[in-house]
C-alpha cells in the first residue's frame, strides 16, 4: 500500500471539471456520440427478457455469447482465436492490474515506453516493480535501444507498449519494430502486454498487425476494451492470451470480482448483435478525424511556433514538445487552470523514472469544435505572454 499514493495530477484536473474551464485533461471520448437510443433499447429489452439470466450470476469468464462475439472481432482483426482464448474483463484497466499481479514480484523489471500510460503505472505500482523505460519518437518505441536495455536488465519480466495511437503521445509503433519488438521478447523469453483502446479510432494510414497476430510462441496478452469505441460507462475490456496465461488472470478475476456485471456483458452482447458496431466506429473515426485537424489547425495558428506537436493518425490525444527548461505542471498550476481557464495533463506524470517537465498532453476528443479553438486561443495568449 506504500506504494499506492494519490497521483499528483488528480487534484488540478479535479479543477478541470469545472464548467467555466475548458479541459483537455482526460482521455473522455465525445458524449454526444454515445449511441443512447440503442443502449436503451438493449438495456430495456434484456431486463424484461423472461428469466431474468441478464440480472442474475453470470461465468467469471464472461457471458459465452460475448466471449464468441469478441472473438470474432479479434478473428476480423487478424488475430486467431475461439471464445475459449477470451476473458472478459472490467474494462482493459483490470487486465493492467492482473497482468502485474501474476507476473511481477518485487524489484522485478517491467520495460515500458517513455512515456507511457499513466494509469498503468498506477496498476503496476502495488507490484511494487521496476522499471526499465525505452523513448518513443515518431515511430513508437525505439526498438533500436529495447536489446540494450533488455541486455542490461536481467530482471525484466514483461514488456507494456501501447502500439496504436499510444497514450499520451498519440504515435504508433511501425510494423518494422512490431516484428523487432516480438523477436526480442522471444529471445529474452519475456512477455508483452499489448493494450489497444484506441486501435480502431484511425483517421489516417495504414491498419497495423497487432503484436497478438505476430506472435508464434503465446507470449503476448492482448487487451482490448469497448470505452473508445462504444462507452467507457460499461466498463468492458477484455484480454486474449495463451490458455496457461488466461486461466491464471481468470483465477485473480474470480478473486478480483467474481465477474464483470452480467447487465453490462448483456447490454454489449445485445448491442453487437442488433447494430453494426462497425458502423459506429466509422462515425467516430470521422468525428475524431475533425477535431483532431482542428486542435492541430487551432495549435498551428495559436501556440507559438516553437512548441512541436504530434499529428496522430488516430486516437483522442496529441503531445505537446516545449523549449526545455518551460514546466508545464507550473504553468498549469500558475498560468493555464487560474487565468486561460484552460486545463491539460502536465506531461511529468507520464514518465515512469525520470520526469520531464516540458511536455503536455492534450485530448480532442471530449469538446466542441468551438471549444477547442477556443480553449488553444486561450492557452497561446497565455503562452505568448509568458514572462
Ligand atoms: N489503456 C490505455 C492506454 C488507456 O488510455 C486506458 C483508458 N484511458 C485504459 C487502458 C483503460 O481503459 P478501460 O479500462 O476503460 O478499458
Amino acid at each position: 500500500m506504500a506504494q499506492v499514493r494519490p497521483s499528483a495530477i488528480g487534484e488540478l484536473l479535479a479543477l478541470g471539471a469545472d464548467p467555466s474551464i475548458i479541459s483537455f485533461g482526460g482521455g473522455y471520448p465525445d458524449a454526444t456520440l454515445f449511441p443512447a437510443d440503442q443502449l436503451a433499447k438493449v438495456f430495456d429489452e434484456i431486463i424484461r427478457a423472461p428469466g431474468g439470466a441478464a440480472m442474475q450470476y453470470a461465468p467469471s469468464d464472461g457471458l459465452p455469447r460475448l466471449r464468441e462475439q469478441i472473438a470474432a472481432l479479434m478473428v476480423a482483426d487478424g488475430m486467431a482465436c475461439t471464445a475459449g482464448d477470451v476473458l472478459v474483463l472490467q474494462g482493459s484497466q483490470q487486465g493492467l492490474d492482473f497482468a502485474a499481479r501474476m507476473l511481477v514480484d518485487p524489484g522485478d523489471v517491467i520495460v515500458t515506453e517513455d512515456p507511457t500510460f499513466l494509469g498503468a503505472l498506477i496498476a503496476f505500482a502495488p507490484s511494487q516493480p521496476a522499471y526499465a523505460v525505452v523513448p518513443v519518437d515518431a515511430h513508437g518505441m525505439r526498438t533500436d535501444l529495447l536489446a540494450g536495455v533488455l541486455a542490461a536488465n536481467p530482471k525484466a519480466r514483461m514488456i507494456y507498449t501501447v502500439p496504436d495511437f499510444q497514450n499520451p503521445t498519440g504515435v504508433t509503433l511501425s510494423l518494422a519494430r512490431r516484428k523487432e519488438l516480438i523477436a526480442l521478447a522471444n529471445r529474452h523469453d519475456l512477455i508483452v502486454l499489448e493494450d489497444t483502446p484506441y486501435r480502431h479510432i484511425r483517421f489516417s494510414g495504414q491498419n497495423l498487425p497487432t503484436l497478438k497476430s505476430l506472435d508464434t510462441e503465446g507470449r503476448v496478452i492482448h487487451l482490448g476494451s469497448f470505452s473508445k469505441v462504444l462507452v467507457p460507462g460499461l466498463r468492458i475490456g477484455w484480454a486474449l492470451a495463451a490458455p496457461d496465461l488466461l486461466a491464471r488472470m481468470g483465477l485473480l478475476k474470480v478473486a478480483a470480482d467474481t465477474q464483470t456485471s452480467t447487465l453490462n456483458m448483456a447490454a454489449a452482447s445485445l448491442f453487437l448483435d442488433r447494430y453494426d458496431l462497425w458502423a459506429h466506429i466509422a462515425r467516430l473515426r470521422a468525428a475524431y478525424a475533425v477535431k483532431k485537424e482542428a486542435m492541430l489547425d487551432a495549435i498551428r495558428r495559436h501556440l507559438p511556433q516553437d512548441i512541436a506537436a504530434t499529428d496522430p493518425e488516430g486516437g483522442l490525444f496529441t503531445w505537446l514538445t516545449f523549449d526545455e527548461g518551460f514546466d508545464a505542471t507550473a504553468f498549469m498550476r500558475d498560468v493555464a487552470l487560474p487565468k486561460a481557464r484552460v486545463a491539460f495533463v502536465p506531461g511529468a506524470t507520464f514518465f515512469p523514472l525520470t520526469p520531464r517537465a516540458n511536455f503536455a498532453r492534450l485530448n480532442f476528443s471530449a469538446q466542441p469544435i468551438e471549444k477547442i479553438e477556443a480553449g488553444i486561443a486561450a492557452l497561446g495568449r497565455a503562452l505568448h505572454t509568458r514572462p
